[in-house]
């Protein structure tokens, strides 16, 4: 074995420290990695792969890139998922030969603090999760759920516990999907036994120990300097969620390697106060960005999104995906838009007024935990110099007192900052220049006393010109060899002073020195290093005494951000004529002249057609049938989106609205709408629906887009009518549902079941043409009108046409078709005795199965496996 060299062993101690991540090894001024390390940087940063050695047998692969540039490559790594740890040089010169080198960050996914690598207008949470097991040891019983969001200082915790239906896991999901997190981690034990979690999850195993709930209550202790955590609500059992917020604040300590001064609260809180949201009701109803193409244009937030920070636009996100339960809370939400929506030219002005203070949020917690740089400070200092014009503009209004109250423009620390910090500073630490000429007596001196040395320096040029008559002598300075007087050969040639000591000969000149110079150069230089030492110091006690203010700081970011959202909401509300929601704890649900926000601004120049909706104690399901491409998607999200905007505080596109509080929406769309990767699409569509209607109340909105559209006619049908009687029936359910389906047979329900109303979709006939108009009445709708949409879909005239015949034929003649024809014929009003008509005769063995199936008495499971079963006989028949 060769000797390996100190270098080489330092850098191997610090790799088996962290044998999963990528170890960037400061080496001069480049990041240099190494081994298989070296080979997947090379591979996934497109770098040149070099060798360390001489010897071919010990050559070390190597991959390396300039620290100047590093963090767009290790936001590359990031990205793909590595892990990222800085071995950095801690001095300048070596001791011993070995350079010293330290770990001073590890960079996850969820710990990213880079501006550069987060995206503004979003959180960039990092999560743990503490699962208890049940008693079979294969599911989670109960859950310690912990966030936070080191660029914000945000920190929150709860406890997650299973209902008789419903496992843990399930809110997990729904707080995953609520949260987005970068970063999840969870004990080691528990990942070796395998977990589901969605794939977009980037998961991290961390040592058990870390959520061991004493461990972890000291951390906590540790950070708040607490002894107790009943001050932050974790009285009693909460162990669980103890040991998460420990085992984050834990985390975060090992990958920051510094302070974690901007964590200075931990909210505890309980799902039960917002409403439920699982993950496929935030994607189909486009809550932040849309299904395809994952963009926040044409989402709901796209729509709302007018806010002039990206605080305020990280809080509006947050209220969107976190919509409330409380009327008061809501009700004093909605008189802060209001006051803001009533008076045009103050909204304008609070707009104006937020424009110049930025990410005051990030900004403040930068300086908190120490990691800014001199020219943060300055707009840090800018953003605090603007509150007072917000404090002016929202001046007046009651509504907003108690928020104008919370502005603190912290003056002494922007006062501070102006004096401290040189308008002309460079970007980042280790130069000269950043503080300001008399904030520090010390660095004053230290300047004059290199002031009689420079001027020396300044006037050498022209003093050697005269004195050698040299006229071409330049006096100049470089990193290598300092200062030096540089003459062309041709005149060195001919002779210089005696007092000129030769420093470096170059093609065609030479450079000297003289020990005059040599002394001022040492004077100047060991003042310089002073002055970067003593600036730097300077700079880090600003820091700390902003650190010192951080609660106000935070404090007053946070209010920053409300307002510049009510103005938001204002805003649209008034350009958009939207108006006041007014809430209830009634159970009802009355929308006049409802729109569908999105839908309403992609028209281009088309009208949008509005509806109403009223849902109260004698209607709770509407059937919405009508032509593809009626709108009966848009009517009934529309729906659940005027609601949803209602219950986070927002006016809603509405003639008017009276909202009764709704605790869940849950959508669902059948299965052809959609592509799920994997998973028969059917199965989803049934795994979604048995959980709806595990989960839902009378409270709940449920929204349903062509359910049963999964599977043959019949099992389709079958199913659809079976869920709606379902809730229809079920004591615990009854819940507000819109339900569009094709099945014109659904129709049907209303004359059985009170609480149902058939809607459709207007259409009106002209010849052969028919036009959509968008507008729903009462009733069912007949015909489907399919060939009239393939037409306006531009299909060949002559396809057209032949489809035509084809239809004609078959409703002349049965066949298939013998479903269609009989409820056509029966319009609105079919014969009351039959209820399914097609399905009574024949007698059919799955008419006669569907007959006994007691629907009320089969639990969710039961029912896939009779429709598994009822599937079969389909297939065989
Ligand atoms: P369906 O679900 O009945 O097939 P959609 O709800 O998908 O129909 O609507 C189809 C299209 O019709 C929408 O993309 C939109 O352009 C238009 N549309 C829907 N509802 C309205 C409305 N109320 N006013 C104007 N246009 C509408
Ligand atoms: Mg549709």
């Amino acid at each position: 074995m060769p000797k390996l060299t100190p270098s080489r062993q330092q850098y191997l101690d610090i790799k088996a420290q962290h044998p999963d991540a990528i170890v960037l090894f400061r080496l001069g001024d480049f990041y240099e990695t190494f081994d298989g390390d070296a080979e997947i940087a090379s591979r996934e940063l497109d770098l040149t792969l070099t060798g360390r050695g001489t010897n071919p047998e010990n050559r070390v692969p190597m991959a390396g890139v300039p620290y100047h540039a590093a963090e767009a490559y290790i936001a590359r790594l990031v990205e793909k998922g590595y892990h990222v740890v800085i071995a950095e040089q801690m001095s300048t010169e070596s001791i011993n030969g070995l350079m010293p080198r330290e770990v001073t960050r590890v960079i996850t996914p969820g710990t990213i603090i880079e501006p550069g690598m987060l995206e503004q207008r979003e959180n960039s949470y990092l999560l743990a999760l503490n699962p208890e097991p049940d008693r079979a040891g294969r599911t989670w019983a109960r859950v310690g759920l912990a966030y936070a969001d080191i660029t914000t200082g945000e920190f929150a915790v709860t406890q997650l516990e299973g209902t008789p239906e419903t496992e843990a896991t399930i809110a997990v999901l729904e707080e995953l999907a609520r949260l987005s997190p970068r970063e999840v981690i969870l004990p080691r034990g528990w990942v070796e036994r395998g977990v589901t979690l969605p794939k977009e999850i980037h998961l991290t195993a961390v040592p058990d120990y870390s959520f061991e709930l004493s461990s972890a209550r000291q951390t906590l202790f540790d950070q708040f300097g607490v002894g107790s955590l009943e001050g932050f609500g974790l009285a009693g059992d909460k162990g669980l969620a103890i040991g998460a917020a420990g085992a984050i604040i834990q985390y975060l300590r090992d990958t920051q390697r510094g302070a974690l001064a901007q964590l200075t609260e931990l909210r505890a809180y309980s799902t039960a106060a917002f409403m439920v949201l699982d993950a496929n009701t935030r994607r189909n109803l486009e809550l932040t960005e849309t299904i395809r193409g994952g963009k926040t244009r044409g989402s709901l937030l796209g729509v709302l999104d007018r806010t002039a920070t990206p605080m305020g636009g990280r809080l509006l996100r947050a209220w969107i995906n976190q919509p409330l339960l409380d009327a008061r809370a809501l009700n004093t939400r909605l008189d802060c838009v209001e006051s803001l929506y009533d008076v045009g030219i103050a909204r304008a002005e609070v707009i104006e007024s937020l424009k110049p203070i930025a990410d005051l949020e990030r900004l403040a917690n930068r300086a908190i935990s120490g990691v800014t740089g001199p020219r943060e400070l300055l707009s840090l200092a800018l953003g605090l110099e603007s509150i007072p014009a917000v404090r002016a503009a929202i001046d007046g209004y009651e509504t907003l007192a108690a928020l104008r109250d919370r502005l603190d423009p912290c003056r002494d620390v922007s006062e501070e900052i102006r004096r401290a910090i040189d308008e002309n500073t460079p970007a980042i630490l280790g130069n000269a220049g950043i503080i300001r000429p008399s904030f520090s007596a010390e660095l004053d001196q230290i300047e004059a006393a290199t002031r009689e040395a420079k001027d020396y320096v300044a006037s050498l040029e022209a003093v050697e010109r005269e004195r050698t008559g040299i006229k071409s002598l330049k006096v100049s300075f470089n990193k290598v060899f300092g200062y030096y007087i540089e003459v062309s050969s041709a005149n060195a040639d001919r002779g210089v002073p005696a007092d000129y000591v030769r420093k470096q000969t170059l093609v065609n000149a030479e450079r000297y020195i003289t020990p005059t110079l040599k002394a001022y150069e040492d004077q100047i230089l060991s003042a310089e290093e002073r002055i970067i030492e003593l600036e730097t110091k300077l700079f880090r006690d600003l820091c700390a005494n902003i650190a010192a203010c951080g609660r106000r700081l935070t404090s007053t970011a946070r209010a920053l951000a409300e307002v510049d959202v009510y103005a938001a909401l204002a805003e649209v509300a008034a350009r958009e004529d939207y108006c006041r929601p007014t809430l209830t704890d009634d159970d009802i649900l009355i929308i006049r002249e409802g729109r569908h926000p999105v839908v309403e601004k992609l028209l281009h120049g088309e009208r949008y057609v509005p509806n109403d909706t009223h849902f109260d104690a004698d209607q709770r399901i509407h059937i919405i049938t009508g032509p593809n491409m009626a709108g009966k998607s848009t009517a009934i999200r529309q729906v659940a989106l005027i609601t949803l905007m209602a219950q986070i505080g927002s006016f809603v596109p509405a003639r008017s609205a009276t909202i009764g509080i709704v605790d869940r929406i849950f959508t669902r769309i059948g299965a052809q709408d959609e592509i799920h990767a994997g998973q028969s699409t059917f199965m989803v569509e049934m795994t979604e629906t048995a959980a709806l209607l595990q989960c839902s109340s009378p409270r709940s909105l449920l929204i349903l887009d062509e359910i049963g559209r999964g599977t043959s006619t019949y099992d389709g049908l079958a199913i659809a009518r079976a869920v709606v009687e379902y809730i229809h029936n079920h004591g615990r359910l009854n819940s507000k549902t819109l339900f569009a389906t094709h099945y014109h047979e659904l129709t049907e329900l209303e004359k059985i079941l009170p609480r149902v109303r058939n809607y459709n979709v207007l259409v009106q006939e002209d010849g052969e043409h028919i036009a959509f108009l968008h507008k729903l009445a009462p009733g069912g709708a007949d015909r489907s009108y399919g060939v009239h949409v393939a037409q306006l879909a531009g299909m060949p005239r002559s396809l057209v046409n032949r489809a035509k015949e084809i239809l004609h034929d078959l409703e002349q003649n049965g066949s298939d078709f013998e479903i269609k024809r009989r409820v056509r014929r029966g319009g609105s009003q079919p014969a009351p005795q039959a209820q399914l008509p097609g399905l009574e005769e024949p007698p059919h063995p799955i008419v006669a199965a569907l007959k006994g199936i007691k629907v009320d008495e089969l639990s969710p499971m039961e029912a896939m496996m009779k429709l598994y079963e009822l599937q079969r006989l389909a297939r065989d028949a």
